[in-house]
């Protein structure tokens, strides 16, 4: 049971290069002007954009806020789900979650760039600190703390690997014991789905790091793993071969992601209700985002022992919004904090530390 939780959203990323939410598809369509993308790529970029007008053209019927990655993903999985978005073809609709895909995945690996040096790749200056945050809090508490986040990334991942703080997805029930638990309850950029039997399974950031190819010279570095988790992808239940990335878009009620994710989402939940401290960064709580006010309300029941909920985010316009959702829990709890990341960690560090 984790004492302290770290919920962290799109703008914990946003210091290694990755857009935010809001301003994800603007940059990824600048970034498919000027890098030169494959065949594929290219083509589920244009299918994107053509879903995208078409979501356009529906906006006198509902309203929709189609400069939001998460709400435009959405939008897509209920396309493909009824088979149908305005003028597209029924195979175009069906193919728009996996165009998305793509999309999220190159503008990710394309826009993250990590420090490199004399041929090796260091972990993202930031969540290096975080890392280390989190190994000097279980140093002093005995508890890991536990970290919930919605980014695809695996900056974070990488940086407790290259910290030594031992990690797990806790992808199955059996996971093991005294590691952080990192709950990536969107999935991530290394783990695929078998759609055989729904399980997901991770490939380990050590293999996937010993296969990179990295220049010789240069000072960033790119870390490409999802076409190779998927190409490696062999179902270790099945053996089946095709296995499909595992991002999914916000939305709770997806049947097809329940069963798979399930593990996870218990464990956030379990987190949660232990949680003596929470701390989130870069996470904005958007108004649509009723997995998490759900998981939070389920999970937080019964909590008598949160004492800190702290909110960390540049952005001071969504004080109000927290302060709201909490409601009478933030009561005595609650700090807003105009901080980014970085300041966060260090903040946090502090105020830990006086707590020994
Ligand atoms: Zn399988």
């Amino acid at each position: 049971m984790a004492g302290t939780v770290f919920i962290l959203g799109a703008g914990a990323s946003r210091s290694a290069g990755a857009p935010l939410i809001t301003n994800f598809l603007d940059s990824a369509f600048d970034l498919c002007e000027r890098v030169g993308l494959g065949e594929g790529e290219k083509r589920d970029f244009e299918l994107v954009r053509v879903g995208l007008n078409a979501l356009q053209l529906a906006q006198s019927k509902a309203r929709l806020d189609i400069t939001n990655l998460e709400t435009v993903f959405d939008a897509f999985e209920m396309a493909a789900l009824v088979g149908r978005l305005g003028d597209l073809e029924s195979e175009q609709v069906a193919r728009l979650p996996e165009a998305m895909r793509t999309l999220i995945t190159v503008t990710l690996e394309q826009r993250i760039r990590l420090p490199g040096a004399d041929g090796g790749m260091y972990p993202c200056p930031v969540y290096q600190s975080f890392a280390e945050m989190i190994s000097q809090l279980r140093h002093e508490t005995k508890l890991w703390p536990g970290v919930i986040t919605f980014n695809y990334d695996v900056c974070l991942d990488h940086a407790f690997y290259c910290v030594r703080v031992p990690s797990t997805y806790h992808l199955s029930e059996s996971d093991q014991q005294d590691r952080v638990n990192l709950l990536k309850l969107h999935g991530s950029l290394n783990w695929a789905h078998c759609p055989e039997c729904r399980t997901v399974q991770e490939r380990s950031l050590s293999d996937l790091l010993a296969r990179l190819r990295l220049r010789p010279g240069g000072t960033t570095r790119r870390l490409e793993v999802a076409a190779k988790t998927v190409r490696s992808f062999e179902c270790r239940k099945c053996g089946k071969r095709d296995g499909q990335l595992m991002i999914v878009p916000p939305t709770w009620a997806k049947a097809r992601y329940q069963a798979p994710l399930q593990p996870v989402w218990a464990a956030a939940a379990a987190a949660l209700r232990g949680a003596e401290n929470i701390f989130v960064c870069g996470y904005s709580l958007s108004e649509t985002d009723t997995f998490f006010r759900y998981l939070y309300a389920v999970g937080s029941i019964g909590a008598a022992t949160l004492r800190r909920f702290w909110v960390f985010n540049p952005d001071r316009s969504l004080e109000g919004r927290f302060r709201e959702f909490l409601g009478q829990q933030a009561e005595g709890r609650f700090q807003f904090h105009g901080m980014d990341f970085e300041n966060m960690v260090r903040h946090v560090a502090q105020e830990m530390a006086g707590e020994v």
